[in-house]
């Protein structure tokens, strides 16, 4: 594999290629040497191996807009492989493995990737423009994801042995493997949204295709990498690069028997309808428009600390993140201010540049949809506080995906901006009268996946998160614990994903029946 360099670490080759270049900032990525490796291959049945076709697919970095890499656009003999290959392993031995043995591969895919770290995060920075700052802890939080879920090989152990209520006899409840499992992951974060499926599928004892979205190919080969370079047997994990429809060719593989994706709503309704049809189970992540109430009592020097993680983490390009923020009439200006102020402090730049908070849009479509909606709230009325148009920079930037970190106030609730998930660093202000209003602005939508509540009191805050409509609340913050279930109502998903709430996804339950 190529690695970062020989003699070097990859962060030591930025720096010396930072230092060394008075030009633009493309120079230094051309002397950055990432692992570009495998790019001809798809991983099938242990090994990499040539895809059957010759199509390819570009990966551009976004903040230049120029082209670094290419990998195989997979057909559907590829998949037909993969998922042959998966059903074999499933059916030759990883189903029937003891839950405490499979936990012991993961520890091991946990150390693995403890020693990539370097290279995911800047990988993962060339293919989507997540500031390094965002994608240095990827790698550590993967292997977080892999240790968590090796804890529950107990809870898949502990016989379950339930009396029938009204006496005679007793169900012994199997927990058994739902199967092949299919994998579809979107751009945003592309190693940690597929681990967070991977880990608990094999932990349940399923094998799996996976399929990373067009524009992230690249990061999560290397947590292939760490698969086979901790002895995961051949068959058991499977990864096909391709396009969208060669995702709808998995999703209705005769011989997959779950399928879980996180990605748009109106994909995830196709992928649902597929599996609908099919009686497959399907677990789905998909959009959001959440809120975020800032009580009376909110402590707004606080609040600006966590704005940028709660709010516009990764570029505003963050399913659960709160870009509806809803201010308390008596405090509207002071809440737009302060807002305003701290997204106009971020530092946006050259994402592989540790001081830089907001990087480019992910792709070129991503950037032309974010444009697009700066001039639906100006034609709505909305107004900009800071930002509200395309970000001109300079350095070898010029051809990036930069669009200025923007805060609308004077935001009503009827407007597009309000309603619809922009997927960029676009924040909403919009004004309430009193908690009950809030409650109700923050209910009334479409999506229920996050939520925050910024107050002094508690209590009080705890009150109101318990009125939101939503998977996910926050209090003065918003982290995703992979011990919490995570999941989206109405239109932002089915089912759970993270804790044993996820894991059960992967699931098929079996009472047997006996008299003792
Ligand atoms: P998509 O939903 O189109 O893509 C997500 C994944 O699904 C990708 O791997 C994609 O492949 C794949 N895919 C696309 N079509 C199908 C299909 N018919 N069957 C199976 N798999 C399919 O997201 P986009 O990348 O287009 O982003 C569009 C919008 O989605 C964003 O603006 C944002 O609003 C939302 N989004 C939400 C995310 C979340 O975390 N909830 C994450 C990303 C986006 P390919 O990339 O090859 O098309």
């Amino acid at each position: 594999m190529t690695s970062a360099a020989d003699s070097t670490t990859a962060t030591e080759a930025i720096g010396q290629a930072a230092a060394s270049f008075s030009g633009p900032a493309v120079d230094a990525r051309a002397a950055l040497t990432l692992p570009y490796t495998h790019v001809d291959d798809v991983f099938i049945d242990g090994a990499w191996v040539p895809a059957r076709g010759t199509g390819r697919n570009p990966v551009t970095d976004p903040a230049t807009g120029q082209v670094w890499g290419s990998v195989p656009d997979g057909t559907p003999e590829d998949i037909d492989a993969a998922v042959g290959a998966a059903r074999r392993a499933f059916d030759g031995g990883w189903s029937r493995l003891a839950p405490s043995e499979r936990a012991a591969y993961l520890l091991r895919i946990a150390d693995e990737v403890d020693k990539r770290a370097e290279e995911l995060s800047l990988t993962n920075t060339r293919e989507n423009g997540s500031p390094v700052s965002e994608s240095k802890g990827a790698a550590a939080n993967a292997a977080s994801i892999f240790r968590y879920f090796a804890t529950l090989a107990d809870y898949l152990e502990r016989e379950d042995v339930r009396p029938f209520p009204r006496g005679g006899g007793e169900s012994v409840v199997r927990r058994d493997p739902v199967g092949v499992c299919a994998l579809i992951a979107p751009w945003n974060f592309p190693i940690n949204l597929m681990v967070i499926k991977l880990a608990p599928a094999l932990l349940a004892g399923c094998t799996v295709v996976m399929k990373p979205a067009s524009p992230t190919p690249l990061s999560f080969r290397l947590i292939v990498d760490a698969v086979a370079a901790a002895g995961v047997p051949a068959g058991v994990v499977n990864l096909v690069t391709g396009s969208g429809r060669l995702g709808d060719t998995l999703v209705r593989h005769p011989a997959v028997d779950k399928v879980a994706f996180t990605g748009s709503t109106p994909v995830g309704r196709k992928i649902a309808a597929a599996c609908g049809e099919l009686l497959r189970p399907v677990t789905l992540e998909l959009g959001g428009k959440s809120s975020a109430i800032v009580l009376p009592d909110a402590d707004l020097d606080a609040m600006s600390s966590g704005l940028v993680r709660s709010c516009m983490r990764n570029t505003g390009q963050t399913c659960y993140i709160s870009t509806r923020i809803l201010a308390p009439a008596g405090r509207y200006d002071e809440v737009v201010d302060m807002v305003t102020a701290t997204i106009a402090a971020g530092v946006q730049g050259d994402p592989l540049d540790p001081a830089t908070v907001f990087g480019p849009a992910a792709t070129e479509s991503q950037y032309r949809t974010v444009l697009e909606y700066l001039e639906v709230g100006r034609a709505e009325g909305a107004r900009a506080t800071t930002g509200g148009r395309t970000a001109r920079l300079g350095g070898g930037l010029e051809g990036g995906f930069f669009v200025e970190p923007t805060v609308f106030a004077d935001v009503t609730p009827s407007m597009r901006i309000s309603r619809e998930e922009i997927f960029g660093p676009v924040i909403s202000v919009l004004k309430y009268t009193d908690v009950d209003e809030a409650v109700a602005l923050a209910n009334n939508t479409e999506f229920g996946l996050g939520g925050l509540v910024f107050g002094t009191d508690q209590d009080a805050a705890l009150a109101v998160a318990d009125r939101m409509d939503t998977g996910s609340v926050g209090i003065n913050f918003f982290a995703s614990n992979h011990s919490a279930p995570f999941g989206g109502r109405h239109n932002s998903g089915l089912g759970t994903e993270y804790g044993i709430e996820g894991l059960n996804a992967y699931l098929s339950y079996k009472s047997i029946h006996r008299r003792p």
